[in-house]
C-alpha cells in the first residue's frame, strides 16, 4: 500500500512562485510515489474578509492551477474543502482538545491579525485547527509544505498524539516534507519577509500568471544587497533569493548556477533570471487556458467523493471514540 500525501492551498488572491517552488511543484514529483490528496481549501480562505464572488470563482481558477502544474487524476486526487463536510465537523471535535495557549503562539496569527488580535477573527485564531482535521481525516503519513507551516504542522501532530492517548488509536501522526531549497521564498521587495498571496504589495511576487512584461519589471524593481558577487550567501539575503529562483527554475545545481554568474553583473543577472522566468511560465500559462468550468466541476465532484468515503470513516471512528454517536 502507498503511504499518502494531504496538502491544500486556499483560494486566495494569485498564486505565486513561492506557492509553486515550496509546495505545488513538489507536489508533482511526489504525486507518483504516494496516493496524494490535494485540496483547494475555501473554508480556509474565509478566515479573512473575501468578496463570495471572487471566492467562487477562484476556487475554480485554482483548481485550473493545480491541473496546469500536473496535478489531479489520474495520479492524484483533487477537491473542494467545503465539498466533504466532514472537515468542518472534525474541526469542532479538534478545537475541544486545542488550548487557547498553544494557538495564541502561532506565529501566522500574530502575522495576519495585524497587531490587532482583540478584532480579528475566530476563525483566523482557530485556522490551524482546520487545519489539522484536513490533514487527519485522511490518516495523512506526509504533509509537503512550505516553512511557514512548520509550525501548524507541529501543532497537528500533538493534536494527533493528545487526542489518540486520550480516547485511543485514532489519527496517524504525520510527518512534515518541507523541500531543502525553496520552502521560504522571499518578497522581491523584502527579503525578510515571505512572498506572500496577501502582500498589499504586488511588486513583491512574481505570480504564475503574469506577463512577460510585469515579470521583467519586477525582477528589475527587486530589491538586492551591497556588493557586486552573485552567490548563495546569508548575510546577503535578497541576492540569495532571487539565486534561488533561478537554481529551481532552471534546473541547475547550486554550484552550476553561482558559476554561471561568475564576473557578471546584477543587470545581467536580473536580465537571465526574467528570462528563466518567463520561460517557465509561458507554457504553464497556456495550459491553465486549456480547462473550462464543467469539466473543472466534474474533476472536483469526483474528487470530493473519492475524498469523502475516506474522511467519513475517520469521522465516524472520531466519534464513536469520543462517546458520540
Ligand atoms: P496567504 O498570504 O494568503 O496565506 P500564501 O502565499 O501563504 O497566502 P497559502 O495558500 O497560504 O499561500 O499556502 C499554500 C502553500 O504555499 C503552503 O504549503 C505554503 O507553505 C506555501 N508557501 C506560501 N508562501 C511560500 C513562500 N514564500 N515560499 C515557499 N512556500 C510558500
Ligand atoms: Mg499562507
Amino acid at each position: 500500500m502507498k503511504k499518502r500525501i494531504f496538502s491544500g492551498a486556499q483560494p486566495t488572491g494569485e498564486l505565486h512562485i513561492g506557492n509553486y517552488l515550496g509546495a505545488l511543484k513538489n507536489w508533482v514529483a511526489l504525486q507518483t510515489e504516494y496516493e496524494s490528496f490535494y485540496c483547494i481549501v475555501n473554508l480556509h480562505a474565509i478566515t479573512l474578509p473575501q468578496d463570495p464572488k471572487v471566492l467562487r470563482q477562484k476556487t475554480l481558477d485554482l483548481a485550473r492551477i493545480y491541473l496546469a502544474t500536473g496535478l489531479g487524476p489520474p495520479e492524484s486526487t483533487m477537491f473542494v474543502q467545503s465539498d466533504v463536510p466532514e472537515h468542518a465537523e472534525l474541526t469542532w471535535v479538534l478545537s475541544c482538545i486545542s488550548r487557547m495557549g498553544e494557538l495564541e503562539r502561532m506565529t501566522q496569527f500574530k502575522d495576519k491579525a495585524k497587531g490587532n488580535q482583540e478584532r480579528a477573527g475566530v476563525g483566523l485564531f482557530t485556522y490551524p485547527v482546520l487545519m489539522a482535521a484536513d490533514i487527519l481525516l485522511y490518516q495523512t503519513d506526509l504533509v509537503p509544505v512550505g516553512k511557514d507551516q512548520k509550525q501548524h504542522l507541529e501543532l497537528t501532530r500533538d493534536l494527533a498524539i493528545r487526542f489518540n492517548r486520550d480516547f485511543g488509536e485514532t489519527f496517524k501522526v504525520p510527518e512534515p516534507f518541507i523541500p531543502p531549497v525553496g520552502a521560504n521564498i522571499a518578497s522581491l521587495q523584502d527579503p525578510t519577509k515571505k512572498m506572500s498571496k496577501s502582500d498589499e504589495n504586488p511588486a513583491g511576487s512574481i505570480f504564475l500568471l503574469d506577463d512577460a512584461d510585469t515579470v521583467t519589471k519586477k525582477i528589475k524593481r527587486a530589491v538586492t544587497d551591497s556588493g557586486t558577487e552573485i552567490t548563495f550567501d546569508d548575510g546577503r539575503p535578497a541576492i540569495k533569493n532571487l539565486l534561488t529562483i533561478y537554481q529551481l527554475l532552471s534546473g541547475k545545481s547550486p554550484e552550476e548556477s553561482v558559476a554561471h554568474f561568475d564576473g557578471k553583473g546584477y543587470g545581467q543577472f536580473k536580465g537571465e533570471l526574467a528570462e528563466t522566468v518567463i520561460e517557465f511560465l509561458r507554457p504553464f500559462q497556456a495550459r491553465v487556458k486549456e480547462y473550462d468550468d464543467n469539466s473543472l466541476n466534474e474533476i472536483l465532484k469526483a474528487g470530493a467523493e473519492k475524498a469523502r468515503a475516506i474522511a467519513a470513516e475517520t469521522l465516524r471512528n472520531v466519534y464513536q471514540n469520543v462517546g458520540i454517536r
